[in-house]
């Protein structure tokens, strides 16, 4: 990554080299002059794109590394509209569905790197799959897909079982050390939780705990049990994972939920362990859904094309630290008459809640950026004019979007579906790249979108500071695996095959876990770190 970093900085360097040499040559200039070409060199350069203007990329960036240090989650978990007029099982949400699992099933690494979006484009030869990731799709991906829509173009009334374990193993095959990662935490998880569930000999006080208001005392036993049988499962991916799918709606995750309640004791690890439970179930799932909705909404992938977007080029932001101070940027931020009130604002917050911000915004002022994978794929429809299938502008992602990707699907003048958003802030974020610099049309509406998004953004540090508070929140950036609107459990008819010992998924379950899907999931430290 240093490499990558040393390679970015000094392609940036040579380039903006070149550019003062003819840009300024040996024409006398002004110290104001230099410092503005001090300031534009230091700023991001991406290799054959179009420049963003260096006073926009100052007003976007300086704000938003503020808005980070303030709180880098900015807000709870957003999910995805339903369609609101044809409910879960319309053809929009099938095709919903489907692209939002394929693209996961494509995400075959933790991590920020994998991170896939995929869009439907209406084609006259057939619907044209366009797929793209935050660093390149990798070739067994698109040989993934491909493999993955000739056996689901098979798909009728007899093959579905047999359709849908031929590409479970493959996505299991594809997402093995991914799989690999959740059990392993799930496993720590599974041994932190056992000594607090005290198998052999369940306290009564434990026992009420974990039943609460249920009748069920024995769930807590079964609990054990289960968690046991998890374990002696592990040696084949396959099978651990289709049990963690079979327990989806059992009593005994309910148990884990209420165990996972804030306030009880270790809840914290009780949460992981439901958090991986329902990563590692997931793929089943995702697996499943993708045939139910291509048996749901048959002919959809006919005369299918699978086309990949490529990535962008990692380019480096390098904001003057000199410059790059709280009062600085508070200055630049508002007009003459409101700065000085917001700077005293900054300052207290910045005493009490020991920011320390102009050490962290020093620290912080140089980073790498890319463009995410949901946003390659509307840029390709904005550019293109693309026409989305179903005339439905939306675009699937194995995890919800960033903070930054919602406000730029936000800010666009023509609408989009809004993505689900788990609505944390990344720095390492730019909009999409230009490469026509005489595609005037597509610079302007780059140039209003992102003075679309400043507005927003610095709305958001103006409202901080008159609240004067940090409201930190913690989750995860993926979901726990539960549904939410279409997924296979939402048709009645699906195949019974998979019935869980202690409690049988109902409807009734269903639909609380529907409810549940857009709870707060905390996020381990590690998981943190991680940038889509
Ligand atoms: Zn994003």
């Amino acid at each position: 990554m240093k490499k990558g970093k040393k390679r970015s900085l000094s392609k940036a360097s040579s380039r903006a080299s070149k550019r003062k040499a003819s840009s300024f040559g040996d024409k006398m200039t002004s110290p104001r002059s230099e410092r503005a070409a001090a300031i534009r060199r230091s700023l991001l350069v991406v290799m054959s794109a179009v420049d963003i203007d260096w006073k926009l990329l100052r007003r976007f960036y300086e704000p938003m590394l503020l808005l980070k240090l303030l709180d880098p989650v900015r807000g709870q978990r957003v999910d995805r509209p339903t369609d609101p007029e044809h409910g879960a099982l319309s053809s929009t949400e099938i095709r919903r569905a489907f692209v939002n699992k394929l693209a996961y099933l494509c995400d075959f690494k933790k991590g920020g790197d994998t991170s896939t979006a995929i869009a439907l484009q209406n084609s006259p030869q057939g619907v044209v799959i366009h797929c793209a990731a935050n660093d390149h799709v990798k070739p067994r991906v698109k040989d993934f897909i491909r493999e993955t829509l000739e056996l689901l173009v098979t798909v009728d009334d007899t093959n579905h079982a047999k359709v849908e374990a031929l590409i479970f193993k493959k996505a299991i095959s594809l997402s093995r050390n991914r799989l690999r990662t959740y059990w392993k935490r799930a496993d720590g998880m599974i041994r932190k939780c056992s000594k607090h569930l005290q198998c052999k000999a369940p306290s009564s006080s434990f026992t009420e705990m974990i039943a609460e208001k249920s009748t069920d005392s024995g769930t807590a036993l079964k609990l054990c049990s289960w968690l046991n049988e998890l374990q002696r499962t592990a040696e084949s991916m396959s099978s651990l994972v289709r049990k963690c799918y079979q327990a989806r709606n059992s009593r005994l995750l309910r148990a884990l939920d209420r165990l996972s309640a804030e306030g009880k004791p270790h809840c914290r690890a009780f949460q992981d362990l439901r958090h991986y439970i329902g990563r590692l179930g997931a793929h089943r799932m995702a697996t499943k859904t993708l045939v139910a909705a291509v048996a749901g909404a048959p002919g959809f992938l006919e005369g299918f094309s699978v086309q990949v977007e490529p990535s962008s080029p990692r380019a480096y932001c390098n904001l003057l630290p000199e410059d790059t101070t709280a009062s600085g940027i508070m200055g630049r931020m508002c007009p003459k008459d409101g700065a000085a009130s917001y700077r005293d604002a900054l300052k207290l917050m910045d005493s009490s809640y020991e920011l320390n911000l102009d050490v962290a915004l020093e620290e912080n002022c140089a980073f790498e950026t890319r463009v995410h994978a949901e946003l390659l794929l509307l840029d390709l429809f904005i550019r293109n004019k693309y026409e989305f299938a179903g005339e439905d502008r939306y675009i699937g992602c194995s995890k919800p979007a960033c903070y930054s990707c919602s406000q730029y699907f936000r800010a666009q003048i023509t609408s989009f579906t809004l993505p689900a958003c788990h609505n944390k802030l990344y720095l390492r974020w730019r909009p999409p790249d230009i490469f026509d610099e005489l595609d005037l049309e597509a610079i302007q509406r780059r140039n209003d979108t992102m003075n679309n998004m400043n507005v927003r953004i610095r709305e958001e540090i103006k409202e901080q500071l008159d609240r004067r508070t940090l409201t930190r929140h913690r989750q995860f950036d993926s979901t726990t695996g539960r549904s939410i609107a279409f997924d296979i459990e939402t048709f009645q008819n699906h195949s019974n095959d998979e019935h869980f010992d202690f409690n049988l998924g109902t409807r009734e379950s269903f639909v609380e876990d529907l409810e549940d899907a857009s709870e707060q999931r905390w996020e381990s430290s590690e998981e943190s770190l991680e940038e889509s």
